[in-house]
């Protein structure tokens, strides 16, 4: 049976989610911004909560964990190089590990650089790719943690998933995001694409995420570095992508 998801906000701008498998009944938090959200998506869904899983140690990704264990004795699955700065962990996991739901399966990718030890998880067979503040639709986590090098090579590998991989990201960022990207591509017909369909969600009160991996790919000017024209750009033409995404990344920390 296919997994089922519910999205809602958290704090200002983060976004909590679960995710739900029909066949075994479990439900799992992905990271726990803040309890009472999550506790009110349960009670809607009727859905009970059987584990958290974590992406990384921020605060507004980790608060709501100690009163959701203490509620539900929810077994909180985090990174292994994070473990120690996140309460309650049962279970570590790092990269190549999978991950069970009920009967979905994750694997977990490591994506440092946000944080020296962020993961995401895939849900392959169900085409749902967990990625915390990596990745956001047009977007990407500040490298606070890592270097622009380690960031790009985490793109790379979530770049590397199929077109079709619904991604749920960590906050609504992506009109800003847009507003950034135009900086660099103003032509972009993609970008333009994402922008219309962008404001047209927003103006409905809507969330902008999941975010299709395919259209990010064309549209997400971070998930670019390796394209001439981006390149140029930004005055580093013929230079690595590495360096590419970082000049980008330094531009949008000013923007
Ligand atoms: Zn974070």
């Amino acid at each position: 049976m296919p997994a089922e998801t519910r999205l809602f906000l958290c704090r200002s701008d983060n976004y909590g989610v679960l995710l739900h498998d029909p066949a075994s009944g479990a439900t799992a938090s992905i990271d726990a911004p803040e309890a009472a959200p999550i506790e009110a998506a349960l009670k809607a869904t009727g859905w009970k909560l059987t584990d958290i899983l974590v992406t990384h140690h921020h605060a507004d990704h980790t608060d709501g964990i100690r009163p959701l264990k203490d509620k539900f004795k929810c077994r909180v699955v985090a990174p292994s190089a994070e473990a120690g700065k996140i309460p309650a962990v049962d279970e570590t996991v790092a990269e190549g590990d999978t991950v069970k739901v009920g009967t979905l399966l994750a694997n977990v990718i490591e994506t440092p650089g946000h944080t020296l030890g962020h993961i995401a998880y895939w849900f392959h067979a169900d085409a749902l790719a967990f990625v915390g503040d990596t990745l956001f639709s047009i977007g990407c986590g500040r490298v606070i943690e890592g270097t622009p090098e380690t960031m790009w090579q985490s793109l790379l590998k979530l770049r590397a998933l199929p077109d079709d991989t619904l991604v749920y990201c960590g906050h609504e960022y992506t009109a800003a995001n847009i507003r950034f990207a135009k900086t660099i591509e103003p032509g972009n017909p993609d970008l333009a694409a994402r922008e219309k369909e962008v404001a047209r969600l927003l103006a409905a009160g809507q969330a902008t995420i999941p975010a299709r991996l395919g259209a990010e790919k064309k549209a997400n000017v971070f998930l670019r570095a390796d394209v001439p024209a981006v390149a140029a750009t930004v005055g580093l033409a013929g230079q690595p992508a590495a360096v590419v995404f970082a000049e980008v990344r330094a531009r949008k920390n000013r923007f």
